[in-house]
């Protein structure tokens, strides 16, 4: 690589190569989703030390446990979600701020929800650094929702659970997608559900494996 290239750039170009072989070519085809994937700068939402890590295939560890999603499952989970520029947005499982980032870059408004208020802090922080402004990141249990802002046309889950919690099915609105990993502890089944005259149509996007969301209408803190 020429010496003369900054880190942005170099960063840049490793985004390119992250959307071209890891995602478009296992079959994203939404051009806003690979736009903002190539904008949001991913290396901003990864612990010290693991920047060089950032653009790889692969989840990687951003403290308490838990870990930023794999960027080929962001693109999957945000191209079925569907979004418009009007949409309005539920994320639980802020973790590092990445996917809320790139839904920012597709949707009207986007509330994040974390229960771990250190994995908040910093990722209001990735956000701010990355620049983006329109992101409520919430401290509370998510499997209960967030009443206020509802309803939903879009509701993303990066936390697994055994059932999908009732409270967001309820605070999606009509015509709205949510996506959301459902299943054991160890790996489960991504499932897309959309909700049309008040019933929710089910489909599965395949098999994952996501850390556990724990609450009220998730895993008990003391099932695990
Ligand atoms: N979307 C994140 C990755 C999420 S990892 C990113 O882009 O980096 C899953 C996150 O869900 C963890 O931070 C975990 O603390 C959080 N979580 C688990 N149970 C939760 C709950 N009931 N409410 C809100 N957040 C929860």
């Amino acid at each position: 690589m020429p010496d003369d290239m900054t880190e942005t750039d170099r960063f840049a170009k490793e985004r390119e190569r992250m959307v071209e072989f890891q995602i478009r070519t296992r079959g994203i085809r939404d051009a806003r989703v690979l736009a903002a994937m190539r904008k949001v700068p991913r290396h901003l939402f990864v612990p010290k030390g693991f920047e060089h890590a950032a653009y790889e295939d692969r989840p990687l560890p951003i403290g308490e446990e838990q870990t930023i999603s794999q960027p080929y499952i962001v693109a999957v989970m945000t191209e079925n979600l569907e979004l418009r520029p009007e949409s309005r947005v539920l994320e639980i499982g802020a973790g590092s701020g990445y996917q809320a980032a790139i839904l920012a870059e597709l949707a009207g408004s986007v509330i994040s929800i974390e229960r771990i208020e250190n994995l908040a802090d910093r990722a209001r922080k990735n956000l701010a650094r990355a620049g983006i402004t329109t992101v409520r990141i919430v401290v509370c249990d998510g499997t209960e929702g967030y009443p206020p802002g509802a309803p939903y046309d879009a509701i993303i889950v990066t936390a697994a659970s055994p059932a999908v919690p009732q409270p967001l099915i309820d605070q999606l609105a009509e015509g709205g997608r949510l996506v959301a990993p459902i299943g054991p502890r160890d790996c489960q089944d991504l499932v897309k559900l959309v909700k049309r005259d008040g019933r929710v149509e089910t489909t599965s996007l395949g098999g994952v494996c996501f850390v556990p969301l724990i609450g009220e209408f998730g895993w008990k803190g003391d099932d695990l």
